[in-house]
């Protein structure tokens, strides 16, 4: 079945934030789009879930950005209805809540006088060090150590980073984290929380950030409903097969339980897991294409809410849980980020596990992943056990790229034999195997968009 009268058309592969932000551009400087969406509804990682009178994100979505024209698109994509909120987070360590992001003062001496002395010892050694010989950073702990110190390193960093990416922090690249914390030291760090530093913030120390009242799913919703205006979005339908002759894109296939669509196009975004997308091409990419496209891995995510016959649990916007006696890796409360996500007089908390699929995580039963979590809350003395009135599983494949050294050899193979097609535009955390967060989604497929737009201007004239 062909879509649009056969008539070339933009497609757009994948209906997360990059790809709708992709189709809202297009749509609005009036290039006729497709979009194909494999899941039942929108937002893909940034989705929200509605279970019976509950609502949840797949783990919690704050917005933040520092890109002044992103973050006006948002507001206007939501029509200026956003609740602000105020981040408080903390992390249990050693049986102790602190805050998060590490606040010196409370993180250095809530550690006890020896091991505090420890921490600012060796900080200090490293600083010494840097100055004499800049160090060579190629793993998250080396690049960590290097900045923050070998005791800090191993209290704070070592096993939640061990426990998001399931690998040893000498295999993880630094490239993740020194971006991730990118500006961050601990002098920083230390004026902020001592002196209310004013100097540029860095993302991981925003205290407040925007929330849509009915959950971050909203912005995809308000995306697909202006796109949908004059154009489709399909959901429930996979995009299988991409066709291409002479380094062009000619066309890709899409199927749901319905219908087999064969779409041509003239440009081409995708927004869906890189390592998927070079499987689907045909003919197929060279083997040694394949091979580096084997070698890139994700991580997953098991989301278990529990819904709670209690009117509230903590005041937190998040709660990290970075020990390795405990399965699960963090937990948010919904209703502190807005009131609109449980009903009057019940909460919910939902707990994220990192995991691979071959894990006993990713394959647990339901009812074991329910009373896991019950027990582990129940251990942190947040709820009772006769508190939990249902909950809800969710499995989430490839919610992380993971960066393993090494890994930009067979990144950096993939994208050159990309780019030599050049109506094919890639975009989003996924789709580029970038750790990239909501505005940097939302900029790639902008981005996407306008490298078409103005193609395309030039090919109408
Ligand atoms: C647990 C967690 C918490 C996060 N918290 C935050 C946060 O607080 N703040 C923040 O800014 N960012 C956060 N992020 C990051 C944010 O979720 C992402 O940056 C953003 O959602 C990525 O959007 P995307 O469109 O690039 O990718 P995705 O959301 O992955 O979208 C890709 C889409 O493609 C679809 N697809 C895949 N294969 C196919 C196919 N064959 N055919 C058709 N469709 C297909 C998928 O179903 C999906 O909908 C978090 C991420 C995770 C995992």
């Amino acid at each position: 079945m062909s879509l649009n009268n056969g008539k070339k058309e933009i497609v757009i592969m994948g209906g997360g934030l990059a790809g709708l932000s992709a189709g809202f551009n297009l749509v609005r400087a009036r290039r006729p789009v497709s979009v194909f969406e494999s899941d039942s509804c929108v937002g893909g990682l940034s989705r929200t879930i509605q279970h019976g009178a509950f609502k949840f994100d797949l783990g919690g979505h704050r917005f933040f950005t520092r890109n002044e024209e992103t973050d006006r698109f948002v507001k206007d994509v939501l029509r200026g209805d956003y609740l602000t909120v105020h981040r408080k987070s903390k992390i249990y360590l050693r049986k102790k809540f602190f805050d998060y992001p590490l606040k010196p003062a409370n993180a250095l001496f809530g550690l006890g006088v020896s091991t505090t002395v420890r921490a600012v010892s060796d900080y200090g050694k490293e600083k010494i060090r840097n100055v004499f010989s800049a160090p060579q950073n190629i793993s998250l702990e080396d690049w960590v150590v290097s900045n923050f110190g070998r005791t800090l390193f191993t209290i704070y960093f070592k096993e939640y980073s061990e426990k998001v990416w399931g690998i040893d922090c000498k295999s993880i690249s630094e490239e993740w984290v020194s971006k991730r914390i990118e500006g961050l030291s601990l002098g920083v760090a230390l004026k902020n929380a001592l002196f209310k530093y004013s100097g540029r913030k860095v993302p991981t120390l925003v205290d407040r950030f925007i929330y849509p009242p009915l959950g971050i799913g909203q912005i995809s919703d308000r995306l697909k409903e202006e796109i949908e205006k004059e154009n489709t979005v399909k959901t429930n339908t996979r995009v299988s097969k991409i066709s291409h002759k002479d380094s062009v894109i000619t066309g890709i296939t899409a199927k749901n339980c319905a219908e087999t669509y064969d779409v041509r196009g003239s440009e081409f975004v995708s927004s869906i897991p890189l390592t998927r997308l070079v499987t689907m091409f045909d003919p197929l990419p060279p083997q040694d294409i394949l091979e580096a496209a084997s070698k890139l891995r994700y991580r997953d995510l098991v989301i278990v809410t529990l819904m709670l016959n209690r009117e509230k649990v903590t005041d937190l916007t998040w709660l990290y849980l970075p020990e390795k006696g405990m399965p699960l890796g963090r937990i948010h409360e919904p209703k502190n980020w807005s009131p609109h996500m449980a009903p009057e007089g019940k909460t919910s908390i939902v707990a994220e596990y990192f995991c691979f699929r071959d894990d006993n995580i990713w394959n647990a039963p339901d009812n074991e992943l329910t009373s896991l979590t019950a027990r582990q809350l129940a251990d942190l003395g947040l709820i009772g056990m006769e508190d939990v009135s249902d909950s809800c599983i969710l499995r989430v494949p490839k919610a992380y790229p993971v960066f393993e050294v090494g890994y930009n050899e067979h990144y950096s193979r993939i994208s050159e034999y990309l780019d030599r097609f050049k109506n094919l535009h890639i975009a989003g955390r996924t789709g580029k195997f970038k750790y990239y967060n909501i505005d940097h989604a939302i900029e790639s497929g902008r981005e996407a968009a306008n490298n078409i737009i103005r193609k395309t201007a030039l090919s109408r004239k």
